[in-house]
This record gives C-alpha cells, structure tokens and sequence, in this order.
C-alpha cells in the first residue's frame, strides 16, 4: 500500500516508516520538522534498504494534503504529527488546538476530498485521564487532566462522530502506553530537545553523563517499592502494532480502538536499574517531590489488540534499555551530528 505518514521523522513515525517499508509498502513522509532532524531519512534507507519519498509540510496545510494524497495514490494515513509535551500543551494550549486539534480536522478534510478513508490515528493512554482502577481496558471512563491529553481525547471524539456519519470510513485510535527504546542497530532513536521531561530519556542522559543524577518523583505512592510504575512499550513492538492496525483497519470500516501497551508495569527504580544493567554502572539518583498531576500506577490491558490484531508486545525491559543505550551511546547529540 502507499501510506502517508504524518509526523513521519519523528521518534514513533520515523521507525514505523521503516518497519512498512521493510514489510513491503510504499510510506510517503510528511513532516515540518518543528521536533526532527531530516537526517533521520538516511538512516531509513540505510536499514530499510531505500530511501521513502518526503514532503517538508503542515498537516493544517489542506491543499497541500490534497495534492499528496492524490499525486501518490494514498491508500491509508498514519497520522503522527503533533505536539506532545504535557508542560508546554499547559502553557500554550492554543498552539496544541491548533497543530494537534486542527491539523487533524484539516487532514480528514482533506483526506474526504480526495477519497482516503482509512485512518489509523496516534492517541495516548493519556485519555484515561487520572484512573486509579488498573488495568486500563479501552472501555474505560476517559477524561484529560491537560491540553494535551484534551486534544487527543477531542480527535477521538471526531473520529467517533466521523464513523457514525460516513460509514465508508475505517478509523483506528491506538492508545500507547509508555514508548521507549530505539532501533536495535542503535541508528535510529529519540532525541528531546532540551531537558527531557520523560523518565527513560533522562535516564539515558543520565548514564552518558550529560545530566548529573535523576530525580525520582516521589516514592510513597502505593506501589511496591513508592514509586510511580507505568506501562513502557518497546518502540519497534508500537511499530510492529501500527502495522497490524493497518493490516485490520483496512478495508473494514468503523471505529476501531486499541490499546498498545505491554499489559505490565515496571517501577521508576526497576527502570533505573536496569539501565544500569545495560549500560554497566550505578546510576545516580535523588528523590523528589512527586511531580503535580502524576498517577501512581498505569498500566494497560491489551488483550483487545491481542486478540483481534493478533499482537502483542514481544521486547522486554532489558532490551528496553539495552537499545536506548545503543542509541545514546553512539549518539549523544541525535541526529544533528
Ligand atoms: P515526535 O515529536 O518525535 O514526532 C512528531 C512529529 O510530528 C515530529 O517530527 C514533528 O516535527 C511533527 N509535527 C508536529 N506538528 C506538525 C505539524 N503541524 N505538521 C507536520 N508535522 C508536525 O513525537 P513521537 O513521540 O514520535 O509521537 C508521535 C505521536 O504519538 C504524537 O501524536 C504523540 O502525541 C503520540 N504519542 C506519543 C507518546 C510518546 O511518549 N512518545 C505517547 C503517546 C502518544
Ligand atoms: N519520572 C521521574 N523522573 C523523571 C521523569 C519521570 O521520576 O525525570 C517518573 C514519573 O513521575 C512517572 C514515570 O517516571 O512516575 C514515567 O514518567 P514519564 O514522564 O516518562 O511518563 P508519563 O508520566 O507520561 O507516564
């Protein structure tokens, strides 16, 4: 199939642009790089063997959309681009309306015009808002605590409204859990701009020794050992599950919603420690106050995708971990040098 990836040179849309070309389908990249590096292209050809065609551009660029999806004979979207910091969405909701809330609205305008009505779209378990009841299952009660995570839970809802209006539409929300790791050849990873607000990045920074220590934020939730425990999914598994949505959702209309997620969590000093495993020394830490609007625990139920994609996570903590270090090793600086 031709599939557009939107947000296609970022961390998650750059290794599944990689993991379609590899299964033998054609991925169109459209990006503004407001958070990538165009040298992540070559790294696609490098390991997938050629290099896919890219288009420097705004998903709230309607005519522009218009223009890709026929010149290349889209079969089906993967929708990535977006804002995702939780901090920043605070700050400046307007801008993550605008880039997370519009250019959704403005690629599935575009996407009606031309005739593409096969969506599989980026969510976040984010959704479920601040659940205290674990497992997460994708009937749950969903709610946002942030910009953020109100901006993913609006799309849903458009895709909701969109399924039910134009039964010709085949729309799949994939709620990730926690993503992290990098390709296992070290080539490809995530690279934060500035300081990193998520925990594996900053541990990663950590055992480089580009930051001193890591702050864990608080160790009295109700946990096993007091600290926060979340759900953290090897990037190439979410990769491989966004190739198992599209192989569902094609060709089969309706709403579609999946939790990607391991169905297991791991605790901020079990992640810490296996990084320290992987990178072979003692990371240090100081423990902090918790960080404001932080649930104790999330973790997913992904049985739903198990049994009706036929996936399910297949890469543990330790290779977690031994791929981010790969990765930030060779590569402290990301793509720029
Ligand atoms: P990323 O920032 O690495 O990738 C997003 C890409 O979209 C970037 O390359 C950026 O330049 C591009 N982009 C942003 N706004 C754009 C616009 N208006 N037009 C064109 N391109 C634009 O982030 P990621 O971690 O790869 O996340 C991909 C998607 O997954 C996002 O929708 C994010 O909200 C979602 N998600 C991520 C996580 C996570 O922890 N990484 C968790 C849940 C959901
Ligand atoms: N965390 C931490 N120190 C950091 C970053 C994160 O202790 O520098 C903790 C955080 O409180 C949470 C877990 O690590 O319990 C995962 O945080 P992250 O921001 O990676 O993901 P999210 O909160 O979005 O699930």
């Amino acid at each position: 199939m031709n599939i557009l990836v939107t947000g296609g040179t970022g961390y998650i849309g750059s290794l599944t642009s990689l993991r379609l070309l590899e299964a033998g389908h054609r991925p169109v990249l459209l990006d503004n790089l407001c958070n990538s590096h165009p040298a992540v292209l070559d790294r696609i050809a490098t390991l997938g063997g050629s290099r896919p065609q890219f288009v420097q551009g705004d998903v709230r660029d309607r005519a522009l959309l218009e223009r890709v999806l026929a010149e290349a004979q889209i079969d089906a979207v993967i929708h990535f681009a977006a804002l995702k910091a939780v901090g920043e969405s605070v700050a400046q909701p307007l801008a993550y309306y605008d880039n997370n809330v519009n250019g959704t609205l403005a690629l599935l305008h575009a996407m009606q015009t031309v005739g593409v009505r096969n969506l599989v779209f980026s969510s976040s378990a984010t959704v479920y808002g601040a659940a205290e009841q674990m497992p997460l299952y994708e009937d749950a009660p969903l709610s946002a605590t942030n910009p953020y995570g109100q901006s993913k839970l609006m799309v849903e809802h458009m895709l909701a409204d969109l399924a039910v209006a134009d039964p010709r539409w085949s729309l799949t929300a994939l709620r990730y859990f926690n993503p992290v790791g990098a390709h296992p050849s070290g080539l490809m990873g995530e690279h934060p701009q500035g300081v990193p607000n998520n925990l594996m990045p900053y541990i990663a920074q950590v055992a480089v020794g580009q930051r001193a220590s890591l702050r864990v934020f608080g160790n009295t939730y109700p946990t096993p050992d007091g600290t926060g425990v979340r759900d953290f999914i090897h990037v190439m598994d979410l990769a491989d599950g966004h190739l198992a949505a599209l192989q569902h959702g094609v060709g089969r209309p309706g709403l579609h919603v999946f939790n990607l997620g391991s169905g297991q969590g791991h605790s901020v000093l079990e992640v810490l420690a296996a990084f320290g495993q992987a990178c072979g020394k003692n990371l240090p830490f100081d423990i902090v106050p918790p960080r404001p609007g932080d649930v104790a625990s999330s973790w997913a139920d992904p049985r739903r995708a198990r049994e009706m994609l036929g996936w399910h996570t297949t890469r543990s903590l330790a290779d977690m971990c031994a791929d981010t270090w790969r990765w930030q090793s060779t590569h402290p600086q990301g793509y720029s040098v």
